[in-house]
């Protein structure tokens, strides 16, 4: 039984690909990043288009592999919520982005808004609404100026559940951004069902703008209805003074991309902020 046993393996490992070896690599490392302080937040500025002031940050997670070197969360995000450890991990980063948000207004920079991303997968844990009030109450940060980006796909797993969740997310004051709007596959009237303050304008469709009648027309579409509704407009991946342009003439509120800067870790953001606000 266990010469099969090891055949058995040596028959899998030879299977195995490139990919596979490193997706196990990932898995393994994700399960000790967090207790071995491999995780770290970046942030990324929004700048208010009619102001021209910074009046927000997005929260963005990073993770610094001993071997391989930064991981992108486009690869790592994906295996943290299969496996479940989005759970823990998406604590710890809005944890340590409203500590972060607080230590800056301590710092004399005037306040601005933490956007975290909240995963799906954090919202089947019975303590979500428990975990954010306890945040705010732990860090003292201002309810109002934290906001939690969700996906479409938040709405569609379970409307109801989800709606009460969100509506008592919202009771305790905390703002709430639908991401990457237009992606996927969610109803218009999602909208007025759940209680969002902001809609995001996801990167695909800014990024012809200037080109592509199409866009425009999305893009626009997306502001008069979201500003009918009374939430806030943002823009992400605002690459080019053009992009800008036609989001500033087009009535958009905020944008946020590396036409402003990419997102940064917090000394460097704060020493930005402080920056901008002598300019
Ligand atoms: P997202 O929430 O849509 O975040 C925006 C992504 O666009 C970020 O990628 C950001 O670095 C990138 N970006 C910003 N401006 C520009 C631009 O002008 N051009 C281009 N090409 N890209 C721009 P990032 O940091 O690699 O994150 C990828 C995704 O991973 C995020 O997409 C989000 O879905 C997920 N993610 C990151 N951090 C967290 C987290 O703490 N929790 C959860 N649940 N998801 C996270
Ligand atoms: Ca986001
Ligand atoms: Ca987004
Ligand atoms: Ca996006």
């Amino acid at each position: 039984a266990k010469d099969k046993g090891r055949g058995g393996h040596e028959f899998y490992a030879a299977q195995m690909n490139a990919q596979g070896t490193e997706r196990l690599m990932l898995e393994s490392g994700l399960r000790r990043a967090l207790e071995r302080n491999e995780l770290e937040m970046h942030y990324q500025p929004k700048m208010d288009l009619r102001t021209q002031r910074i009046v927000g940050v997005e929260a963005l997670m990073r993770w610094r592999h001993p071997v391989l070197g930064m991981v992108s969360p486009a690869q790592f995000i994906p295996i943290a919520e299969e496996t479940g450890l989005i759970v823990p991990m998406g604590l710890w980063a809005l944890r340590t982005a409203c500590a972060e948000a607080r230590d800056w207004q301590s710092r004399g920079l005037p306040p601005v808004q933490m956007s975290v991303n909240l995963s799906v997968r954090q919202f089947a844990s019975d303590s979500l609404v428990e975990d954010i009030a306890g945040v705010l109450n732990e860090t003292g940060l201002n309810p109002e100026l934290l906001e939690l980006e969700i996906t479409e796909s938040v709405m569609m797993k379970s409307p109801e559940t989800t709606a009460q969740l969100l509506q008592q997310i919202r009771r305790l004051g905390v703002g709430l951004a639908i991401d990457d709007f237009g992606t996927g596959y969610s109803s218009l009237s999602y909208l007025k069902r759940f209680p969002l303050t902001t809609v995001k304008i996801d990167r695909s469709f800014v990024n012809d703008l200037s080109q592509d009648p199409d866009s425009q027309a999305l893009a626009d579409g997306i502001v008069t209805l979201a500003h009918g509704l009374r939430m806030k407009v943002v823009a992400e991946g605002v690459e080019t003074a053009e992009q800008l342009a036609y989001l500033r003439a087009h009535g958009c509120d905020e944008i946020q991309g590396y036409w402003l800067c990419k997102p940064m870790p917090a000394e460097d953001v704060c020493a930005f902020m402080a920056r901008h606000l002598r300019t």
